[in-house]
């Protein structure tokens, strides 16, 4: 009596220590058990944009809830993880995990979807669909500023209505009569009297399936798939190349029997009326007068993101001459450091001259 009494507090204690520390990924990004993975990847991708850090900045609720939304979208996403999960729990992938593994870092998981990063895995076996290239044109200074890009690319979806399978009901599916399941048959040609010669040739009834649809899905027609749409908001961060490439994994069309390939933007900068970029330095040409050009000036230039800059030379400026401006360049890619500005000077020079400034030409040429 007493022992089971023990036990009994025990499995309590261990039940409430389950509870705190456990916890149920369906409901973390709010789906039910039944979601199918394009609804968990909605939601994913919907969550964890809100509960980013860079958007709650020292909120550490928000940031917990970003680490478990990675979690739970790790686990849910990956078909074998997903059903170890529903089967043994969160323990049953612990075990599973054992000798290395464990989770991805959550902000790798993130950049998956919003372009850039590399999670996931593919087995071999599997067949990838082909990549959509897009060109996404973006200002010079969105490139220095870095900005974020809603987009709504046009894709192949699978037919939500038959999951895929082209039929009207699930019991539409129906083995080939023509070869049994095989999806092979054995066809017998004559060659001469007497001589036969047999081979096996794909089943044109059910197309080598083994399977045929006995009515069609209404929505897709038979056909598995729709044209459908993808919302997708690309993340252009301070200092991306020119031509570099901003990568959605996966996010490409799909299809029952491939993994889509990624959809993948080529960033395409357009002019700017004022800068120039070559790698992480930006030029520009200004214009001065001759007066200007003899004594010395302070100017401003309006940079890329509003601020003025000074533009300050003291005494003689050659036409054509190249002043430098540490750290007023391009941002680099994911780093604190910043390219140069380079502003050539051209001057201009007056068209008519007046007899007061002849008057000062002999002051003029003891200088040069
Ligand atoms: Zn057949
Ligand atoms: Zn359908």
């Amino acid at each position: 009596m007493r022992l089971s009494s023990l036990s009994f507090w025990w499995l309590l204690l261990l039940l409430s220590v389950d509870f705190i520390y456990g916890q149920d990924y369906y409901s973390v990004l709010g789906v039910s058990r039944s979601a199918s993975s394009r609804e968990i990847k909605k939601k994913y991708k919907q969550l964890s944009k809100k509960y980013h850090p860079d958007k709650n900045p020292g909120d550490k609720e928000a940031e917990q809830k970003f680490v478990q939304l990675a979690e739970a979208y790790e686990v849910l996403s990956d078909d074998e993880k997903r059903q170890i999960y529903d089967k043994y729990g969160e323990e049953g992938l612990k075990q599973q995990n054992q000798g290395g593994g464990g989770f991805h870092n959550p902000f790798d998981i993130f950049a998956s979807f919003f372009g850039g990063g590399h999670f996931g895995h593919q087995s071999q076996s599997e067949r990838q669909g082909p990549s959509i290239v897009m060109e996404l044109e973006v200002e010079l200074k969105e490139l220095y500023l870095g900005t974020q890009i809603e987009v709504d690319v046009s894709k192949q979806v699978i037919c939500e209505h038959c999951r895929g399978s082209g039929a009207k009901n699930a019991n539409d599916v129906i083995t080939c009569n023509v070869c049994g399941g095989r999806g092979m048959k054995v066809v017998k040609q004559q060659l001469g009297p007497g001589i036969f010669q047999q081979f096996h040739s794909t089943c044109d009834t059910c197309g080598g399936k083994g399977k045929i649809i006995k009515s069609k899905c209404p929505v897709c027609n038979g056909k598995k798939v729709r044209r459908g749409n993808e919302q997708l908001t690309i993340i252009v961060e301070k200092g991306q190349d020119d031509d570099g490439t901003i990568v959605f994994e996966k996010e490409g069309d799909e299809s029952p029997d491939t993994i889509p390939g990624d959809i993948i933007f080529k960033v395409k900068t357009l002019p700017d009326s004022i800068f120039e970029r070559k790698g992480n330095d930006l030029y520009a040409k200004q214009t001065i007068s001759l007066i200007d050009a003899l004594t010395g000036f302070e100017k401003n230039i309006t940079h890329l993101d509003g601020r003025d800059v000074l533009l300050k030379r003291d005494g003689v400026t050659q036409p054509g001459f190249t002043q430098t401006i540490k750290n007023e360049g391009m941002p680099q890619f994911r780093s604190s450091v910043n390219g140069n500005l380079y502003v050539q000077y051209t001057v201009i020079f007056p068209s008519i001259i007046d007899d007061s400034t002849k008057q000062g030409k002999k002051y003029l040429m003891v200088n040069i």
